[in-house]
Formats: structure tokens, sequence, C-alpha cells
């Protein structure tokens, strides 16, 4: 599943390729009935249709164009949804539930083989958006208040990271680098945390994320940029999916556990518990 670094470096792409453009047309799938949570399909298209992109920002996992007229898209890649930018002579692309065109004859395609992807068009961002944590990027998750947010959770500290009520963005590949990056074993109940552990896992997690950002995010699976293109980060994970595989700093073998109902990869010796 895409995460903060995937969707970053998508809405970097698309931001200065969509400001100023409108949309003119709306196609959406008949055969993804689930696409648009919000309003109907047909409002969805007639409301789209003239609509300027203004800007395009981004919150945890989620797109968010602002469009002219005070309405929001809001648009979640979920399992395998890509937003590719595309000419509208372009060939097509495979598994397109919905084609948003543009008045400069782009097309925006929204590819998704497993149909979790989702669209909002809303007036009010707090519909969609009002549960989130805060952005682990933001200046304002500063070290205590990452302290505040473990100190209330018994819940491994895996869990916590993956929880978007307590933090927006992470998923399970940041979330397993930030704690091999932190050194701290990930079924360590978050409270339990020192507050010379909570300073490490702040920092590992804003290294990893900019690591990534850099790379233009992984693709294990499906991830692929607003061209059509894969990130490099997966070949610079240290432990995500490496289970069997030595550790680059000690060399013991990388393990896998669940947690929450996640594979969680971590090297026994660098991240004791
Ligand atoms: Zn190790």
């Amino acid at each position: 599943m895409p995460e903060l670094p995937e969707v970053e470096t998508i809405r970097r792409d698309l931001l200065p390729a969509l400001r100023g453009r409108s949309f003119t047309h709306a196609w959406v799938s008949p055969e993804a009935p689930r696409l648009v949570q919000a309003p109907s399909a047909a409002d969805f298209a007639r409301l789209l249709a003239g609509r300027r992109v203004e800007d395009i920002s981004r919150r945890g996992k989620y797109l968010v164009f602002h469009l002219s007229g005070a309405l929001y898209l809001v648009v979640h890649l979920r399992m395998t949804g890509a937003l590719l930018h595309r000419p509208s002579d372009a060939p097509p692309d495979r598994y397109v539930r919905a084609i948003l065109s543009l008045d400069d004859g782009s097309e925006l395609r929204f590819s998704d083989l497993r149909k979790f992807g989702a669209f909002w068009l809303v007036a009010e961002l707090s519909e969609v958006l009002g549960r989130l944590g805060p952005e682990p990027l933001d200046s304002g998750l500063t070290p205590s208040l990452l302290r505040d947010l473990t100190a209330r959770r018994r819940a491994p500290v895996k869990s916590l990271l993956l929880d978007q009520r307590a933090l927006a963005g992470i998923g399970n590949i940041y979330a397993d680098e930030a704690l091999f990056a932190a050194g701290l074993h990930p079924l360590r109940p978050a409270s339990g945390l020192s507050d010379a552990e909570v300073e490490r896992l702040h920092d590992a997690i804003r290294r990893v994320l900019l690591a990534a950002l850099e790379d233009r995010g992984a693709s294990f699976s499906d991830y692929v940029d607003a061209s059509g293109r894969e990130g490099r980060h997966q070949f610079r994970v240290r432990v995500f999916r490496r289970t069997g595989k030595p550790c680059y700093t000690c060399g013991r073998e990388i393990e896998r556990v669940k947690v929450a109902g996640r594979s969680t990869h971590f090297c026994p010796q660098c991240q004791p518990l």
C-alpha cells in the first residue's frame, strides 16, 4: 500500500502539471461501484466538471485536490491504486476505474487492480480526514508530542505506528524500517519506551521517511508514480521483507512476526525485546 513517501511523490509530480488546469469531464467505471464514496457517481461527475485545480496537498496517505468553488477531491489509493497523468492519446492503462479529463487534453487515470481505492468530493475536509493524527514530518510532531502519543498506549509500538489516528501516513514498510532505525523491538509496549527511546524513534521516523522520499518511494508490488514509474526505496530497506536474510548491521537473520495482523520484520539482535 502506498504510504506517506509514495503519496507525497505523486503529489509533487502532479502539482506543477495540474495546477491551474480544469477538469472537463469525469468517467467512473460501472465496474467500480465503491470508488466514489461521496457523493453519488453521477453527482461526482457533474460537480467535478469545470472545476479548476488550485492546489494539491497531502494528509497522511490521502491526496487532496483543492478545487475552485471551495470543493475538495480527496483520493486514497489503498492497496493497488495509481493516479496516472497521461496525454489523452496515450495507450490505455490496465485496470483503469476512472478517467478525469483536463482542459489541456491530458487525463488523470485511476488504475486499481484490487478496487479498494476511494474518491470523495466534499466541501468539508474534516468529513474524510477528521480523525487523522499528526503528520510525522511536520515540525509540530516534537519528541514530547510523540511521548504523549506513546504514553497512552500499552499496545505494541508497531501497532501505534500503524494507527492513522495516532500518526498519519505510516504503513507497514516504514513502521518496520523506523523501528529498526530506532533499535526498538516491534512488540515493545508503546507506553514502556523511555524518553531516550522515544527521541530515537522520533528521529528514526523522520530519517526513514525522508530517505524514502528521496528515492521516490518503494515499489514492492504495485506502487508507481504519476508517470507510471517505480520508486527505488525497495533497494534500500534494512528489514522490510528481508526475512531470513542477514542484518546489514550485525549479520543475524531478519525475523518475521505478526503484529496487529501485519507481517512485521525485525532484527532480534539490533532490536532486543
Ligand atoms: Zn542486526
